[in-house]
């Protein structure tokens, strides 16, 4: 492939930069079905290890992609920092991968070549970007090969991961706002000495940070206060790296040997727009931060996923031109939020005394959970959208059939990962937490409700918020017509999503209660009782099972007061008592397509209403547990979600009793 004029482009894609961000493209756009041409200017791969943790977001995906056994899988790296403040990024984060997980950069990038290459992407050292020319249907780049020829590339789309200081964002012509170094940071790895080790240790002249690693090598940092950095791209040479160590730590390292030196500075810039035409940039090429905590690797790596299903889609015929545009839209307000955390953590880290009072107050913030989870979220990429990789059930490539669909269903991991659900009632309370916890496990999620759309759509958004997806319904029961509303609604959202309408997973949650004494419940009650919390069920399961295939769940939230007495429930309870002989007459109905049904009994669950505000009422309520506390709707999620998975076969036709040992008192 070399000089074309006419005819089919060479490649699809030409990413340029076969670095982490350039490789997980590649082989990302590989797995969508396109052809991918990688050109690195590089001779040989670097063996720098520039960045050395991934993120929470960041394993997300590259375990879809299967990738984490090949990296090892890589160990814990311990607590994280923000702005040097000690951080623990495992903070109750809602992700499988909370924390900080160790993978060098080197180890990344061979896996990630290797992984791409065996996906057929074609990788070529020694190739050098000099022009670029995009056409109506094309772009062409122009570059030097390893013998100094000239070359030229004709490709459908081109992608810049070419680094801080890209080729492809200069000759492509994108605005890239910013401002210049202030502060700067020397770095080496250095061995045949020891040192003590320190996080980000503070001295009268700069800061010091040193970790010796298992092989012996010691990565140290230092930051001098006041001292002006030295210009863009500059090595260092290592007498200036003892000199600036001794200054800010008394310590003499000249005995010791350098492997690596470089010098970093808070510079920051991010292109105006990811994507001009046929040419789009990802990694440090759309945005350069000071490369702190590892964001900056991390956040290139998501990009590169990010980019990789839509340009994969638009190229299979999946996806349209607006699907391209959603890669900016999606990822430039992130970065600018990372570039956002990293600028206060430069100002935290790299300010001399006059930071002292802002970092202790800091410091006292970061013993509180919610402030410690908010800052893990944001460091650690859960706190925006998840890239769709290798998901395509976004609505843009929404009928996909194609080999990306296939990875999808292969390689997203949770124990329902393929399956579809619906949740009745899930625009808050149980049903809710339900919906939450099926797609945690992989599920896409039909979230239900009545009226409150509001409330549905708020699911929806925590839902995908965690990476998950879900999509809502409307549908009023207890009236007519309902369920036949009901199916419309989730039929034309499950084959918008997956192409077809099987659903896996029924929970009959939505509920009404009564609350009124025996004496004065009048018929009205009684029907409209019985009409959403049993007759809409039973019909509800009636007209799923034209959908739910074998080994299908239905699941039907009972209540616990069809096992002990509270007259003012008594019409409500009954309505309870006729879902459990839904449970068991269709259990057995259902045995030999191998679906399950079972109830689950909740006992008091705070489901959000204003009574669970009042201390006296909820320490009154919690006396029936024998756990001495009200139920919380996770807790019965989590049983539904066991239920709804093949860990659950063998239980079927049963009362599963979820009031934390009421029974018992
Ligand atoms: P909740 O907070 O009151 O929420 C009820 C849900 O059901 C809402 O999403 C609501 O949708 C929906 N819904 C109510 N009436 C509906 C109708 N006519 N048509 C369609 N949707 C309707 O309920 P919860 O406390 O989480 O309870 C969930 C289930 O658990 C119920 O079946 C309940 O009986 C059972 N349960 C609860 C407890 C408890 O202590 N919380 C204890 C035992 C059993 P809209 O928001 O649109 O109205």
């Amino acid at each position: 492939m070399a000089v074309q004029v006419a005819g089919a482009p060479d490649t699809d894609v030409v990413v340029v930069g076969a670095g982490p961000v350039g490789l997980l493209l590649a082989g990302i756009l590989r797995l969508g079905g396109a052809r991918v041409t990688v050109l690195e200017q590089l001779a040989e791969p670097t063996d720098e290890s520039r960045a050395s943790v991934l993120h929470a977001r960041t394993m997300e995906i590259l375990d879809g992609l299967g990738l984490l056994e090949r990296l090892g899988p890589p160990p814990s790296a311990g607590p994280g920092h923000f702005g040097g403040i000690p951080l623990d990024l495992t903070a109750a984060l809602p992700s499988r991968f909370p924390g900080q997980w160790k993978a060098p950069q080197t180890l990344v990038e061979k896996v990630l070549y290797e992984w791409a290459a065996g996906l057929g992407a074609e990788v070529r050292r020694g190739h050098t970007v000099t022009g670029l020319t995009v056409a109506e249907d094309r772009v062409h780049a122009e570059v030097t090969g390893p013998a100094g020829e000239r070359l030229r590339f004709a490709a459908g789309y081109l992608a810049g991961c070419d680094g801080e200081r890209s080729t492809v964002r200069r000759l492509g012509g994108f605005e890239f706002p910013g401002s210049g170094p202030v502060k700067e940071l020397l770095r080496a790895d250095i061995s045949g000495i020891e040192i003590p080790d320190r996080r980000f240790q503070r001295h009268p002249n700069g800061v010091a940070n040193s970790r010796r690693g298992p092989d012996g090598v010691t990565r140290l940092m230092v930051h001098q206060y006041g001292r002006t950095p030295g210009p863009d791209g500059r090595a260092p040479d290592f007498a200036e790296v003892c000199r600036v160590w001794a200054r800010v730590t008394g310590e003499d390292i000249a005995g010791a040997r350098p492997v690596w030196v470089n010098a970093f500075h808070n510079a920051r810039g991010q292109a105006a727009s990811y994507r001009l035409g046929r040419v789009f940039l990802a990694g440090d090429a759309a945005h350069v931060q000071l490369p702190v905590g590892g964001q900056a690797l991390n956040l290139g790596l998501q990009d590169a996923a990010a980019l990789g299903g839509r340009l994969a889609a638009r190229i299979t015929g999946r996806g349209d031109d607006r699907t391209l545009d959603k890669y900016h839209a999606e990822r430039h307000p992130v970065g600018a939020r990372v570039l956002g955390n990293i600028e206060a953590q430069a100002q935290l880290l790299f300010g001399g005394p006059e930071v002292d009072a802002l970092r202790a107050v800091f410091g006292e913030l970061l013993a509180l959970e919610p402030a410690r989870r908010h800052l893990a979220s944001m460091i650690s990429g859960v706190d925006g959208p998840r890239p769709a990789v290798p998901d395509t059930g976004t609505a843009e490539h929404s009928t996909a059939t194609g080999p990306f669909t296939r990875t999808h269903r292969r390689t997203t991991m949770g124990k329902l990962t393929g399956k579809t659900a619906l949740v009745t009632g899930s625009s808050r309370g149980i049903g809710r937490a339900t919906a939450i916890r099926l797609a945690r496990e992989g599920a896409l999620v039909a979230v239900h409700c009545s009226r409150d759309t509001e409330g549905a759509d708020d699911t929806v958004a925590a839902v995908e918020k965690e990476g998950g997806r879900a999509f809502a319904v409307a549908a009023e029961l207890g009236v007519s017509g309902d369920v036949h509303a009901l199916f419309l609604e989730l039929e034309h959202g499950l084959k918008e999503r997956t192409g077809e309408t099987t659903l896996d997973i029924v929970v009959n949650n939505a509920g009404v209660m009564g609350g009124v004494a025996p004496e004065d419940v009048t018929p009205e009650q009684f029907d409209r009782l019985f009409a959403v919390n049993a007759k809409a069920p039973f019909f509800i399961v009636q007209r799923a099972l034209r959908l739910l295939p074998d080994g299908g769940r239905i699941i039907n939230i009972s209540s616990g007061l069809t096992r002990f007495a509270n007259p003012q429930e008594v019409a409500y309870a009954m309505t309870k008592g006729a879902i459990d002989q839904l449970t068991l007459h269709y259990a057995k109905h259902l045995g030999p397509r191998n679906i399950t049904v079972n109830s689950v009994g909740p006992g008091i669950t705070d489901n959000g209403t204003p009574i669970f505000d009042n201390p006296e009422a909820v320490a009154e309520m919690a006396r029936y547990s024998v756990f001495e506390r009200v139920g919380e709707t996770k807790d019965i999620a989590d049983v539904v979600a066991f239920l709804a998975s093949d860990d659950a076969r063998w239980i079927t036709g049963s009362y599963l009793d979820a009031s934390g040992g009421t029974l018992l008192r």
